[in-house]
């Protein structure tokens, strides 16, 4: 599967969803994630997002992300358009630490 990362927080620029052939994409306050037993691997959103925020899960470190992606893609409602990104999004795109500051 491929999972959403920290990058997406403050940004959520959602060009992603709209390539997604299977629409596994779910839509947080702050972020979106993926459905990790819907994602069909296919690779076309990794590229689309400005902020380079979807890596395969095979990549190292993203076990923590691939369960937050688990846990909220079962709650958070499913977004299959691209939508004008968060106002700030810009200003948060290079910034770190994002998940302590922001993630709730
Ligand atoms: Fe959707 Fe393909 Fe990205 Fe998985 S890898 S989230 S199926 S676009």
């Amino acid at each position: 599967t491929y999972v959403v990362n920290e990058k997406c927080i403050k940004c959520k620029y959602t060009d992603c969803v709209e390539v997604c052939p299977v629409d596994c994409f779910y839509e947080g306050e702050n972020m979106l994630v993926i459905h990790p037993d819907e994602c069909i691997d296919c690779g076309v959103c990794e590229p689309e997002c400005p902020v380079d925020a979807i890596k395969p899960d095979t990549e190292s470190g993203l076990e923590k992300w691939l369960e937050l992606n688990r846990k909220f893609s079962e709650s958070w409602p499913n977004i299959t358009s691209k939508k004008d990104a968060l106002p700030d999004a810009d200003a948060h795109k290079d910034e770190s630490e994002k998940f302590q500051k922001y993630f709730s």
